[in-house]
């Protein structure tokens, strides 16, 4: 299937499902899904010089910094993939600085911005009962997807674990910080003309099939 908007940004607070609607989408439409969060964490597990900067921040619930970011960001988009096939952001931007150095990466702006409105309670409950398998990366729920087997991945058969950022109190100061920080861009981008919003606190299928069909 192929999208008519190829330059995506998902923005939201975390849990809003930023992370899993973009799997289901880059699978389903062959864009390139790019989280910072993932790239982070694969810093962090490497133990590189990034991941060791960026460990602390993340283990905090605070952001890294924009400069650092705007790097990771601006390598990326260079890609082969990304400049046949375009991308689709998840966690990026989170800051206007952020924004404005995707605009100077991109000499422009996104085709679309697809904001996930979902409630505080929402994004608790789903961050706060994520499951991740350590070997293979797949998402479970305690209780909207529980593995078969407590503990245990489907897929693979790995372990699974709860992000170290995932607990409560984290959670909230990363509602928080998106607060401060992030949810002015609503607006920078409302006012771009670029945005549309969703119900983030809808289930996935449903909500999956809306975000087809504005991309289409
Ligand atoms: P996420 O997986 O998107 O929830 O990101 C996990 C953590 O990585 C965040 O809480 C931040 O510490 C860090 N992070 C991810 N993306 C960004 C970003 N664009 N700017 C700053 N920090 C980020």
């Amino acid at each position: 299937m192929t999208a008519l908007c190829k330059k995506i940004i998902l923005l939201g607070p975390p849990g809003a499902g930023k992370g899993t609607h973009a799997c289901m989408l880059s699978k389903r439409l062959d864009i390139p899904h790019i989280s910072t969060g993932d790239i982070l964490r694969e810093a962090v597990n490497k133990g590189n010089r990034l991941g060791l900067v960026a460990r602390g921040f993340m283990n905090r619930g605070e952001l890294v910094p924009d400069n650092i970011m705007a790097e990771i960001i601006t390598n990326r988009l260079r890609k082969k993939d990304v400049r046949e096939k375009g991308f689709m952001l998840d966690g990026f931007p989170r800051t206007q600085a952020q924004a404005e150095a995707l605009e100077r990466t991109l000499r422009g702006g996104a085709d679309i911005v697809l904001y996930f409105k979902t409630s505080a309670d929402v994004c608790i409950s789903r961050l706060s009962g994520r499951r991740i398998c350590k070997v293979c990366g797949a998402n479970y729920h305690i209780k909207n997807i529980p593995p078969k087997k407590e503990g245990v991945c489907d897929e693979c058969k790995g372990p699974l674990y709860q992000r170290q950022d995932d607990k409560e109190d984290t959670i909230r100061k990363r509602l928080r910080v998106y607060n401060k920080q992030t949810s002015s861009l609503i607006n920078y981008f409302r006012r771009q003309g670029i945005l549309k919003e969703v119900n983030g606190d809808i289930d996935l299928k449903p909500l999956h099939r809306i975000i087809v069909k504005l991309l289409m």
